[in-house]
């Protein structure tokens, strides 16, 4: 029997819970009710006042189907469905304006080219949008004019909903399954035990729990701070109005469909006979950064439309009808971005038992998807979609209050302007560099970002050299080219930095990371390896290299754990949630302390010989070696590994001795006219030997076998997590595999997200793609239907609306014996 709180006056509160998910906006609600959906009935909602009174009350509540990754679709997707299931449901019928349909806007060919990615990679999802002309956009909404208009987007689900009776209706279908709601309770304090369980203070009294869950809205971060976290979002002051009756909507005969205007900054959607218009203008405002009033609940910031003037005038210039009518309502209310524009749902970095559903802008949309996959999460460890666009911990140390501001700035004033491929936007920038960044500047580097990294992509020409936004290859295709060849017949030298790094070391430490992975560690001192974690769904979590280092003067016998920058948070919270008490293994970061840098080329001996000391001829020191040592008298950890495919050098180098090692290297490399080249230079390489990129090829979606992984699985070893679930996907067979495409076209690559197809059929995905330089020609990773993944078969992909041939050709097409790499 549990323990219950006295409340007086009021339903006694269970004193311990399974799960608390605090506050009662969509975010809460949606939680709430997915947990009930997925069998935990034991499961409790606190809010501090009423259900939906932080922002979700006074929402402009449109949902829509668009997403610009296939996760964010199937999620909307789910919304659309769970939305349509209440609104149908006689015992709680929910306002749901189902198929009104919407328009995004465009008035360049770029923007219309996205529109066409976007339109195949939903596809593969299931969903269907049209591109229109401009004629067709204003067929379909009479109110528009075709001004400085090329054409659209169409998403025939477009709708909006009744926040405050959606919000309700789950809440109510997650009471009838076991769940229990408390309204006016606020949570006042949250205390985690030595077990990792946890109690949640109220004002109604504590509830024990094993799970919290921080829905807090524009509050995220007083909760945050509950568990001495931060977390990067910030909310932005966002306004709507509403119009008095428009008559050419009632001419019409029909509702309007949804606009959404990249052109200007708005959007406008039917509010009973007239509009609601809301903005995003250049002027923003960000709200409550230093503090929110206890007091503001069902509340709104003060009117303001001063500061819309300049998209309002847009907004006029399309719909002309708006200018004739009056204004019947202003609201203005906080709305909570974060640094990329997505949410943060998962698991909270650095803490057990803690999750969160944050940073929600399109919470009315995408909160039914949002919540369903965190209850996966909750419930089964993993959703069914990969969920690294979501996940909390893609932010890491850099992602302070300031620096989120600043991203919700530039995100909000952007709204509706997707990135192109290869664009990073200035703001915030130079969050992470290393000592090398601004040598590299002066030698003319263009950089990307890779999880706040200053990251060389390649060298410019000129300083003005700007390449077009675009899905095509764009103007520094060449220069790519360049410095790929010069890789590949000399030798050149690159920075990666962020590489995440753990050290781990202890008696144990292999024991322990022979139970993570689903290879081999590399057992003898000086060797490496590249191994996988698999989840317990047997599918593929984490990749790494291995690098087993002897004890020195530089620390005892230890093991390297290398993975991709983004990796960071994520790799750390995996490795040790799955210490085993009493085990004797010490884990260290030190990616924020060494830098890499990569020489590459076949002449690559030939300069590291040139200025490190020591016998680096093959036979003394093969591929996949390691060995500590001096590059000059900088400090270096040389591994033999290559993602170029050339005869390769990674050197870790503490940061304090990167330029000494930089210019070591440069110097050495000088008679040979060794050149810089960047991370467009490897992807091109990478994709012509078969190595796949975290998060874009490697997802959680697939096991190592349907990943082409085969190689580094042993079955015949101990347990390992993931085992038995591989073993039981390995007898039903794969669902798709991931194949390698040789794609006819030069224009433009494949992006993540593109549909395969083969005739009218979708039979699979795009998960990264770039032309190949060395072997001249226009490479893809999918994955597909198995009985598609031959060698010779002939494909189509959907590449931004033109269906272009592809055929499945083996993979690593360029020096496929790696007799390059081993040279
Ligand atoms: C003007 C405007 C228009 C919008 N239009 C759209 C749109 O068209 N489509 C769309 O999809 N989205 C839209 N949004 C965004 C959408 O409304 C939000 O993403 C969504 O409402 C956020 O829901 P939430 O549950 O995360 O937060 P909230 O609704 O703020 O809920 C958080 C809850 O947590 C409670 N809480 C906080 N602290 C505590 C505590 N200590 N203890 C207990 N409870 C606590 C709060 O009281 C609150 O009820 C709009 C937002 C604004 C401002």
């Amino acid at each position: 029997m549990l323990a219950l709180n006295k409340r007086p006056g009021k339903r006694a509160m269970k004193s311990r819970t399974r799960v608390v998910v605090i506050g009662g906006g969509i975010a809460g609600c949606s939680t709430l009710y997915h947990l009930t959906q997925e069998g935990w009935s034991d499961v409790v909602l606190v809010e501090r006042d009423e259900l939906t009174s932080g922002t979700t009350w006074h929402s402009a509540a449109q949902v829509t189907n668009f997403g610009m990754t296939q996760t964010m679709v199937g999620l909307k997707s789910h919304s659309i469905a769970l939305y349509k299931k209440l609104r149908d449901d006689p015992d709680y019928p929910v306002g749901y304006h189902h198929g009104d349909g919407g328009i995004r806007l465009a008035n360049t060919e770029a923007q219309m080219q996205g529109y066409r990615h976007f339109a195949s990679m939903a596809r593969g999802m299931g969903v269907e949008f049209e591109i229109l002309d401009a004629a067709e956009c204003a067929r379909r909404h009479p109110l528009i004019s075709t001004d400085n208009l090329l054409g659209g987007l169409w998403d025939g689900e477009d709708g909006d909903i009744d926040p405050a009776q959606l919000c309700q209706a789950l809440a109510f279908h997650a009471r009838k399954a076991g769940a229990e709601v408390y309204r006016n309770t606020p949570v006042t304090g949250l205390t985690q035990h030595k077990d990792d369980t946890w109690t949640v203070h109220t004002a109604q009294g504590d509830i024990d729990c094993d799970i919290v869950v921080n829905a807090g809205g524009y509050r995220v971060n007083e909760v945050g701070a509950m568990m001495g976290v931060h977390h990067p979002v910030a909310s932005m002051e966002h306004q709507y109005f509403i119009t008095e009756d428009i008559p050419a909507i009632a001419a019409a005969g029909h509702r309007m469909p949804l606009l959404r205007c990249p052109i200007s900054d708005y959007y406008a959607r039917q509010e009973k006979g007239g509009l609601l218009v809301g903005f995003y203008e250049q002027g923003c405002k960000t709200w409550g950064l230093d503090g929110i009033s206890p007091g503001f609940s069902n509340d709104l910031c003060p009117d303001d439309l001063d500061r819309v003037m300049d998209v309002l005038e847009g907004a006029f210039a399309r719909m002309p009808a708006l200018m004739e009518v009056g204004i019947k309502r202003v609201v203005n209310g906080p709305i909570t971005y974060t640094i990329d524009g997505a949410p943060l749902v998962g698991p909270i970095p650095g803490k057990r038992n803690a999750f969160c559903i944050i940073g929600l802008r399109a919470g009315l949309g995408e909160g039914g998807g949002h919540g369903w996959l965190l209850a996966q999460q909750i419930v089964h460890g993993e959703a069914c979609y990969d969920t690294w666009v979501l996940d909390p911990r893609r932010f890491t140390g850099h992602a302070n209050v300031e620096l989120t501001a600043l991203k919700a700035i530039e995100d909000y004033q952007n709204e509706f302007r997707f990135h192109f491929p290869h664009e990073h936007r200035p703001a915030g920038r130079n969050a992470k560099t290393t000592p090398l960044t601004p040598v590299l500047a002066a030698a003319g580097a263009e950089f990307s970002v890779v999880n706040g990294w200053e990251r060389l992509d390649y060298i410019k020409p000129a300083p003005d050299f700007h390449p077009t936004l675009s899905f095509d290859f764009d103007e520094a295709f060449d220069i790519v080219a360049a410095e790929v060849r010069a890789v590949a017949t000399n030798v050149g030298l690159t920075e990666v930095n962020g590489f995440n790094r753990i050290e781990i070391t202890g008696a144990d430490r292999h024991a322990f990371l022979d139970r993570m992975v689903c290879g081999k560690v590399p057992q003898r001192a000086g060797r490496v390896g590249l191994a996988y974690l698999l989840n317990p769904h047997g599918r593929i979590k984490c990749e790494a290299t291995l690098a087993n280092l002897p004890a020195s003067d530089r620390g005892p016998e230890r093991l390297w754990y290398g993975s991709a920058a983004a990796s960071e948070t994520h790799d750390m919270d995996w490795l040790s949630a799955h210490l085993n008490p009493g085990e004797d293994v010490q884990l260290r970061s030190l990616t924020n302390d060494q830098t890499i840098l990569v020489l590459a080329g076949p002449n690559a001996r030939a300069v590291l010989s040139a200025c490190a000391r020591g016998d680096w001829s093959a036979p003394a020191f093969p591929w996949l070696s390691v060995r500590e040592s001096f590059i000059g008298f900088a400090p270096a950890t040389v591994m033999g590994v290559s993602f170029s495919g050339e005869l390769a050098y990674e050197i870790h180098v503490p940061n304090r001795a990167l330029y000494a090692a930089y210019q070591a290297l440069m110097a050495a490399g000088a008679p040979f006219g060794i050149m810089l080249f960047g991370a467009r230079a490897i992807d091109s390489m990478r994709m012509e030997k078969g190595f796949l990129h975290w998060k874009s090829d490697l997802i959680t979606e697939f096991d190592p076998f349907e990943t082409g992984l085969s190689r580094f699985v042993t079955l015949t070893k101990g347990e390992f997590i993931g085992k038995a679930a591989l073993l039981v996907r390995q007898s039903a067979g794969p669902r798709k595999r991931l194949v390698t495409l040789d794609i006819d076209t030069r224009r433009a690559p494949a992006h993540g997200g593109a549909s395969v197809m083969q005739g009218p059929d979708v039979v699979g995905t795009v998960t990264s793609g770039d032309f190949g330089h060395r072997v001249d020609r226009n490479l893809a990773y999918a994955f597909v239907d198995p009985a598609l993944a031959i060698p010779g078969t002939a494909l189509r992909v959907d590449m931004c609306g033109d269906l272009i041939g592809a055929e499945v050709i083996a993979p690593s097409p360029y020096d496929p014996g790696f007799a390059r790499i081993r040279s």
